[in-house]
């Protein structure tokens, strides 16, 4: 395994075998990370990125595209069959270009979207100044509740009818409750609005039917493939059959050359994973996961932003504790769990320091844990949160971190294969990772 690598770039190859380790033995709470399957790893390390194959199936322009066409032929049935939209376009590259081709194939230059605000929840490419979408169109935002921490369908209504916006943007990277589409689609109706739902985040929950469908409500949607679907970093754009032509000029002549066609393909087995029974047994997991990080944290005393989730997220605020979301992803990370800092509503500091902390139970749930390690964790996010100082605090809960992802592997083990390989098995460090600095 990686043999070849190994001896002809022996610098990629150690800095990948020392992400395997890190990748092992983290806890690995951030809501927009996942562990994919060996058989999307398979696809996405083929051949098939030899391939150039501008175009779309039955119409590129260049010869030798027959198998490179079965995969996206299957990508695009499996992504309408999983998502009950009349066409599906595979190619683009990330959300930000799937976003990034809705706008171009259904705006002009300086009109007006109305979104979720980047301090509320929302993302970058949904009108944030410093991004190509605040740059080349107008944004009017919405926001949640600086006390409840919710959307107010109120204040979106009322937005859209002072403003007039040629579309809503409904989606968000950063809200733990559900999204209501249909009232989204009302308002988008009452002002002659297109409606895109932004499933980057929830595409899991909402293929599992955890989750209300935007279908029937939004004309178009984009989403990841990475987040909650668990597929390669990639996106993937649905709309109903009067934007699929617009939609997929924007993509291709009009934002992208060739297709990652083995990006395509690893969507084209994701999909396929995702129309799986164990699919939806997998995302009702994380869910389950996600009450039980949230009730664990309650029940030590952490405010959460809407006092709880209801999806595969939880937003810690940490106010009332001293500390900022910083200083406290800083501690947890040396202690062993990875998450991120992030605004609460309200937020009094800035971006680069905040209040809160997001977890999110998507990458835990891949490897195994249930609610009884969530508990554990949250007992252990507790102790460090509360004395993110104290050294012997850190060294107790990255012993606990480190058993804990000892039991359970990524991967089938490849960690320890990989050193085995190396004949260095000498090497392997006790607890199934180099202890981090204390
Ligand atoms: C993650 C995310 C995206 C974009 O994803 P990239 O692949 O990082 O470009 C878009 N929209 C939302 C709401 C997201 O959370």
């Amino acid at each position: 395994m990686l043999n070849r690598l190994r001896s002809v770039d022996p610098e990629i190859y150690q800095a990948i075998r020392e992400e395997v380790r890190r990748q092992q033995v983290l806890v690995e709470l951030i809501a927009s990370e996942n562990f994919v399957s060996q058989a999307v790893l398979e696809a996405q390390g083929s051949v098939l990125t030899n391939k150039y194959a501008e175009g779309y199936p039955g119409a590129r322009y260049y010869c030798g595209c027959e198998w490179v066409d079965r995969c996206e032929s299957l990508a695009i049935e499996r992504a309408k069959q999983l998502f009950g939209y009349d066409h599906a376009n595979v190619q683009t590259h990330a959300g930000t270009q799937a976003n990034m081709a809705v706008y171009l194939a259904t705006l002009n230059h300086g009109d007006l979207i109305l979104s979720m605000g980047l301090a509320s929840g929302g993302h970058l490419s949904h009108g944030y100044k410093r991004n190509f979408s605040g740059q080349f169109y107008k944004a009017v935002n919405y926001g949640v509740n600086a006390e409840t921490g919710l959307i107010e369908m109120d204040q979106v209504r009322k937005l859209a009818k002072e403003h007039k916006p040629k579309m809503i943007v409904a989606g968000a990277s950063a809200y733990p409750r559900t999204i209501d589409f249909a009232a989204f689609g009302e308002i988008a109706r009452e002002v002659g609005a297109i409606l895109m739902a932004d499933l980057a985040h929830i595409a899991g929950l909402v293929a599992a039917g955890l989750h209300p469908s935007p279908k029937g409500h939004a004309q178009l949607v984009t989403s990841t493939t990475h987040k909650t679907m668990r597929g390669p970093r990639g996106a993937i754009i649905l709309c109903t059959s009067e934007y699929a032509k617009k939609v997929d000029s924007a993509v291709f002549p009009g934002l992208q050359g060739g297709p990652l066609m083995h990006v395509v393909a690893a969507k084209a087995v994701a999909l396929k994973e995702a129309l799986s029974p164990e699919f939806r047994t997998y995302q009702t997991r994380i869910v389950e996961n996600a009450k039980a990080l949230a009730d664990g944290l309650k029940r030590r005393g952490f405010k959460l932003v809407t006092g709880g989730t209801d999806n595969h997220m939880v937003l810690l605020d940490l106010r009332d504790k001293g500390i900022t979301g910083k200083d406290a992803s800083a501690a947890l990370e040396i202690a062993g769990l990875t998450t991120n800092k992030n605004l609460v509503p309200g937020d009094p500091r800035s971006p680069g320091e905040t209040s809160g902390i997001r977890l999110g139970t998507p990458a835990i749930t891949t490897r195994g844990m249930g609610p009884r390690e969530m508990d554990l964790i949250a007992d252990l996010i507790h102790r460090v949160i509360a004395a993110p100082n104290d050294r012997r605090v850190r060294k107790y809960v990255r012993e606990q971190t480190l058993d804990l992802c000892d039991s359970f592997p990524i991967y089938n083990g490849l960690l320890r294969r990989l050193y085995e390989q190396e004949q260095d098995a000498y090497d392997i460090p006790a607890a199934g990772g180099t202890p981090v600095e204390m």
